[in-house]
């Protein structure tokens, strides 16, 4: 809220929950330019409706105790009964005070998301349909690798990205998921594994594109990373999947420490323009230079993701020429064959391409994996999530 004063002092009052870091950069922006003085005054809620508890960030939740008159340190018990002894009320909280959890409860609520479905393939995988407070729909995927589980979690309802390979793009995109349903998907999948084989890595490659829902990804990775706090992923074991939005990589690389991946899947403008039509705004060029300047930690790698589509970028020119455009840069390759679904217009490559092609870039020294998508048989593969979306 702006508010203008008679004596020409703009008073920003920032409600702290509601505004992300855009909001506040383009308000900032523009106050400055009017040369008034301003007043930054965060305040409380002023909302009818009680918030999720787990769409706000730690900061934040510091930020509004403090503001309530309540040590700052409550914070992190109270995260912890959350993420950690998965508490679905404040009144569980025994170890607060009973004025601290009627304060909780009457500004706040510790949702759960509506498991609508539960569908498990023969490889072991279990895709979650999840259904939302607004009657939307969202997927994720729990899959079993040897000794631990994955989970690909979703980042919107739908997508604007209209990838001409990816089922989801089809019906467009219908809204960013919030923070709290984001690592909703984490904490709810966790409890639903009842300390079976343990949940150790996260992946944002379900539905939507991560970088494009920017404040509530990073507020929900963080709670998901925040080891005495929040889940306790370790950041190693995350990994936010981009189409390439170049204009957010380096906040990425500013604001957190998990893994990067980016679905590169051509090797020339023009195939990858028409594959992906985000590659008109942000070339192969500028996309892989953005790469190479992305601050990496030691031993870190970027994953480049290669969908594998039968004579469209399966040969073995492509192959070579990979291997050139990724040498400034420190990556590893993840090979895709194409996930087919229902009206798709394209085709997986004879297993003997997929090799050939591999082989090439493991002549060239770069740590290469195919990717044989698991849950084919309940569509929960790479790109044939779609959630409903079609109806939702
Ligand atoms: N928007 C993000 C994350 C979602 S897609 C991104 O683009 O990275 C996750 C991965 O699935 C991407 O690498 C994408 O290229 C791949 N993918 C999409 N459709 C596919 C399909 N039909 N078969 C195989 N991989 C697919």
């Amino acid at each position: 809220m702006i508010s203008n004063d008679c004596k020409n002092v703009v008073t920003f009052i920032l409600n702290l929950p509601c505004f992300g870091y855009k909001a506040v950069k383009r308000i900032l922006k523009k106050a400055s330019k009017s040369g008034a003085q301003i007043v930054i005054q965060p305040v409380s809620w002023r909302v009818n409706k009680r918030s999720d508890i787990k769409d706000i960030s730690r900061d934040q939740l510091v930020l509004w105790l403090k503001d309530q008159g309540v040590q700052p340190y409550r914070c992190v018990q109270i995260m912890k009964w959350i993420y950690q002894r998965q508490a679905d009320t404040f009144e569980v909280m025994t170890d607060l005070a009973k004025e601290i959890r009627k304060l909780l409860s009457q500004h706040f609520t510790i949702s759960r998301l509506k498991t609508s479905q539960i569908e498990t393939s023969q490889d072991g995988s279990r895709k979650y349909l999840f259904e939302l407070e607004d009657g939307k729909y969202v997927e994720s995927v729990l899959i079993p690798e040897k000794d631990h589980y994955t989970l690909c979690i979703s980042s919107q309802v739908g997508c604007a990205q209209r990838c001409r390979f990816c089922l989801t793009a089809k019906g467009g995109l219908v809204r960013n998921l919030t923070a709290g349903e984001i690592v909703a998907q984490v904490r709810d999948v966790i409890l639903d594994l009842k300390g079976s084989m343990r949940l150790t890595n996260i992946v944002l490659m379900g539905m939507g594109e991560p970088l494009a829902n920017y404040d509530n990804v990073i507020k929900a990775v963080n709670t998901i990373a925040d080891s005495d706090a929040g889940l306790g992923f370790s950041s190693r074991r995350i990994t936010v999947s981009t189409a390439g939005l170049v204009s957010r990589l380096a906040d990425l690389g500013r604001d957190s420490t998990v893994n990067l991946a980016i679905s590169l899947n051509a090797t020339d403008n023009a195939t990858r323009s028409m594959l992906m039509p985000i590659n008109r705004k942000y070339p192969i060029e500028t996309l892989l230079d953005a790469c190479a300047r992305y601050p990496l930690l030691p031993r870190r790698r970027i994953t480049i993701e290669y969908v594998l589509i039968k004579g469209v970028n399966d040969s073995e020119e492509n192959a070579k020429r990979l291997t050139n455009l990724l040498r400034p840069i420190r990556a590893k390759i993840n090979l895709i064959p194409f996930n087919p679904y229902e009206g798709c217009d394209g085709e997986r490559p004879e297993d003997c391409v997929i090799a050939a092609f591999k082989e090439i870039l493991t002549r060239s020294h770069y740590t290469t994996i195919v990717r044989y998508s698991k849950g084919q048989d309940i569509s929960a593969a790479c790109g044939q999530l779609s959630a409903n979306l079609m109806n939702s």
